[in-house]
């Protein structure tokens, strides 16, 4: 394990390879982001057996939601990244003519990533292949507690790329503190909204730049103007997929009286659909990450408000999906963001309480909204903020490298995904280019009588 000593000489062995220019090069870019491709195709089984290790992940899921992610990314960056690195033409005034204007896309330096348990390779990787096509040497320190995917990142990455270009700090707060210790040029985080507030505080002292990708509650609106079986199936699988540890699923579910109890049913009749009557026997139902998240979750299912699931087992730790009806506002399970397998199912009045009830609390990281109503979607996506929406169904927002995924306000700062990655790891450098051809001397002093000119 690294010492504050030995993370300081990895910083200055990264930025002295910085120094070399050799990042600043699109092809040494492009070599690279094929290197990522090929280490990650040919450790496919071991990233999945890790995943599988760390968090009894499915195969489906490590796939579609962890290396295939990647993998797109790095297949658009590779198509993208001559495009995105080329100066933009930017126009003059007249008043700095004769001259023109570009802008430039420089990488920052040396950056670090920080990365959460939940998807814990993709969360490192993605914003890694950003930092890569931007031209950044980068440091990743995966979560302790995905231990064998942090391990088999750590093999990944230093087998492919010299520690003094990509190095990865394995270990727990404590290292990431010695980390925090020193200089970087951005920090990118991922996790929780409490940590991300010490990542912020430690990045002040440099006033080194932060993207903080936090959680939050996100609201899921259930109008009755809806396709009932869909919705219950879209809603289900947003919010078990990994046994309800993705920072992006429906916390809670705001539902029109008049559609509850269907709901409720097709709800029901979908998680037997995916994971039968017994879900502990099921090979596609995630675990809980830690006796310590276990016993949390457990404490906020209030036995008399569950009106399906609610059986948990600490030796595996499995946590049934759960659902609870009778919640209020002031149960502990509305408190926070869940992050596990325990849908609470409040109700609203109209619609205009629903928005209320939504803007009374932080900003979320999404909101999804179930109707065929145009005036209702326009309603709630111009009356509420959140990081992104998704419309009639849940998670699937996050899918595309074309659209940028971030929070606002208490779920985060800055966004990536795509050309967005890029720009978070690029600062964007305005160059104007004057002409020695003539020089108007308007601006110069004695100003007497030319300020009618301006
Ligand atoms: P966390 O904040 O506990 O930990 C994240 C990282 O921070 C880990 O690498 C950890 O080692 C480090 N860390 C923990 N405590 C620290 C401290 N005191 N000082 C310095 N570093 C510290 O988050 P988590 O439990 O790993 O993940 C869950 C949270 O992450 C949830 O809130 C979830 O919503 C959020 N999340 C957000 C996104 C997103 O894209 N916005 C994605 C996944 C998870």
């Amino acid at each position: 394990m690294l010492t504050i000593a030995s993370n300081l000489d990895l910083i200055q062995q990264q930025r002295s390879f910085f120094a070399t220019g050799k990042t600043k090069d699109i092809e040494f870019r492009i070599t690279q982001l094929k290197t990522l491709k090929a280490a990650i195709e040919t450790h496919e089984s071991e990233i999945l057996e890790a995943l599988q290790q760390d968090l009894n992940k499915p195969s489906f899921e490590a796939i579609a939601a962890e290396l295939t992610l990647c993998i797109e990314e790095i297949n658009y960056s590779l198509k993208q990244i001559k495009k995105w690195a080329k100066p933009k033409k930017a126009k003059t005034l007249i008043t700095q003519f004769p001259a023109s204007g570009r802008i430039m896309a420089e990488p920052l330096g040396v950056v670090l990533i920080i990365s959460p348990w939940n998807y814990p390779f993709q969360l490192g990787i993605a914003p890694l292949i950003g930092a890569i096509a931007a031209g950044n040497c980068a440091i990743l320190k995966p979560s302790e507690l995905a231990p064998h995917t942090s391990s088999i990142i750590a093999k990944i990455l230093g087998n492919s790329f010299p520690s003094e270009y990509i190095a990865v700090v394995e270990g727990d707060k404590e290292i990431t503190q010695d980390l925090l210790q020193h200089k970087f040029d951005h920090i990118f985080f991922t996790g929780g909204t409490k940590i991300g507030k010490i990542i912020m505080e430690a990045a002040a002292q440099y006033l080194t730049p932060v993207t903080l990708e936090l959680g939050g509650k996100s609201p899921c609106i259930v109008t009755p103007d809806t396709h009932l079986e869909y919705t219950a199936r879209r809603i289900v699988w947003g919010k078990f997929i990994n046994a309800g540890q993705t920072c992006i699923a429906p916390d809670y579910l705001l539902v029109h009286p008049s559609i509850k109890q269907p709901l409720i049913e097709a709800m029901v009749e979908q998680i037997k659909a995916f994971y039968g009557e017994n879900p502990a026997a099921s090979s596609d139902y995630a675990r809980i990450i830690s006796a310590g998240h276990f016993q949390r979750l457990t404490g906020l299912i209030e036995p008399e408000k569950v009106i399906y699931g609610g059986e948990s087992e600490p030796e595996t730790r499995y946590i049934a999906p759960t659902l609870l009806d009778g919640v209020t506002w002031e149960d502990e399970v509305m408190a926070d963001e869940i992050f596990g397998p325990i849908l609470p199912i409040l109700e609203y009045e109209s619609l205009e309480n629903a928005i209320a009830q939504i803007n009374q609390r932080p900003k979320p990281l999404a909101l999804y909204l179930f109707t065929t109503n145009k005036k209702t979607e326009q309603q709630v996506l111009t009356q509420t903020s959140s990081g992104g929406v998704c419309i009639n169904d849940t998670i699937m927002h996050i899918a595309s490298p074309q659209m940028p995924f971030g929070g606002v306000g208490d779920s985060g700062m800055g966004a990536y995904h795509g050309k967005a990655t890029f720009d978070t790891f690029s600062h964007y450098k305005s160059v104007l280019t004057r002409s020695f051809l003539f020089d108007l001397k308007l601006r110069y002093p004695p100003y007497e009588g030319k300020l009618k000119y301006i």
